[in-house]
């Protein structure tokens, strides 16, 4: 038997254990109980279902899985209190992939008649989890349903059911059940919220595209909506802004757009240069190339600048012939960002192109001596650990002795 499969089967022992402890602890209090009151015999019932146990853990831990389930089922079939064992046991399969295992033992729990209504619940929420992991999702989904049918502020229920619809791409959905999470858990996830708004507002254009598209002045009205209330939600989504604005463009809403698109530079200044290229469609479009130029300039002179977005206007001037702007700005830029070695590189190639080969060699060297001096000079042979002085003792696996130099 593999290692990790005897860990996990000694910790079903251990739940067994404790529950053939308490088991031996209700028999001596029956008996006890039976001597006061000359009551029935239950004790004899409670030794039937603890060799029934036992007889499980001796096939568990002989590698008998099956003849253990059945031995479990017997169990349980006399002492219905002791059902979490069987529940501990489908869980214990499901955590080694034995997924048909699990299913079987949860299912066979929920159809008991005098199940009580907590352990039925735990019961459907095992097998919705049994069903994700195996793949059968719309199984999965109809058992967290009755999960929170029983149980309607069952997070770990709401949470699988999120999960599960986001990874079917059923969007709204998904964003139906995180709005319920959010109002029982108290706690919101601001981001997911937003991308599952645009998803969903995206979803609700394409429909509203292939509708009748005669009478859309209503339906453009309303496709616009789930990227304002993203923005609302969580106001540094800069994808918000990105298709807030390509909707406005379609809508010949220009001003708006560009507004919406520059926004980010204040929201957002990190991602901002993702915007650059659906801000130079609009200025186009508006006709004002000058509002473009005086825009950029002004974003990239400012301490926020990314050293993307410097490389992304360097491309632009360079595209426009203007090299020795794009060589300015980088050269800037290199001062400013003096780690970013996509800027040196850049810089690089147009002094080259621009025969500025004094100024290019030294970028170069520059850009090198940077290079090295983050390079890792010694690798552990065991795990792979890498740094640039030697320990004699790894710091990550702890073993002496290992380093070997790069
Ligand atoms: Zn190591």
């Amino acid at each position: 038997m593999k290692l990790a499969n005897l860990i996990g089967w000694s910790a079903l022992a251990l739940t067994v254990g404790a529950v053939l402890f308490r088991a031996g602890y209700r028999i001596g209090r029956d008996r006890a109980l039976r001597l006061q009151s000359q009551g029935g015999p239950p004790g004899l019932v409670r030794h039937e279902e603890a060799a029934f146990y036992f007889r499980g853990v001796n096939f568990l831990l002989s590698d008998e899985p099956d003849k253990a389930i059945e031995a479990f089922t017997q169990a349980v079939r006399i002492n219905s209190e002791t059902v979490e064992i069987y529940l501990s046991l489908g869980n214990l399969f499901r955590a080694r992939g034995e997924v048909g295992r699990a299913i079987r033992i949860h299912q066979n729990i929920i159809a008991r008649p005098d199940l009580s209504d907590q352990n039925r619940t735990v019961a459907l929420f095992a097998l919705a989890e049994d069903y994700r992991q195996g793949g059968f999702l719309d199984r999965a989904v109809d058992s967290y349903r009755r999960v929170l049918a029983v149980d309607p502020t069952h997070r770990k229920a709401l949470s699988g059911l999120q999960a599960l619809h986001e990874s079917e791409g059923r969007w709204d959905l998904a964003l139906e059940v995180l709005r319920t999470l959010k109002q029982v858990s108290g706690q919101a996830d601001p981001r997911r919220e937003a991308h599952l708004l645009l998803r969903t507002g995206l979803e609700q254009r394409e429909a509203d595209k292939r509708g009748s598209g005669t009478d859309n002045a209503s339906g453009q009205v309303a496709t616009l909506e789930p990227f304002w209330t993203a923005i609302k939600v969580y106001p540094g989504c800069v994808e918000a802004y990105r298709l807030l604005g390509e909707a406005q463009l379609e809508r010949g809403e220009i001003s708006a757009a560009i507004k919406n698109f520059s926004t980010v530079r204040k929201t957002r200044p990190s991602h901002f240069f993702l915007l650059v290229n659906a801000l130079q469609k609009a200025y186009t479009l508006s006709g004002d190339e000058k509002g473009f130029y005086r825009l950029m300039s002004e974003a990239v002179a400012s301490p926020s600048a990314s050293p993307r977005l410097i490389l992304c206007w360097s491309n632009i001037l360079e595209e426009q012939g203007r090299v020795e702007e794009a060589i300015q700005l980088l050269r800037r830029g290199v001062v400013l960002h003096p780690g970013s070695t996509h800027l040196a590189h850049r810089l690089l190639v147009l002094l080259r192109r621009d025969r500025q080969l004094e100024e290019a060699l030294e970028v170069a060297d520059r850009c090198l001596d940077l290079l090295t001096s983050r390079q890792p000079v010694f690798q552990c042979s065991q795990c792979g650990f890498k740094s640039q002085d030697i320990s004699w003792k790894c710091p990550q696996c702890q073993v002496w002795d290992t380093m070997e130099p790069l």
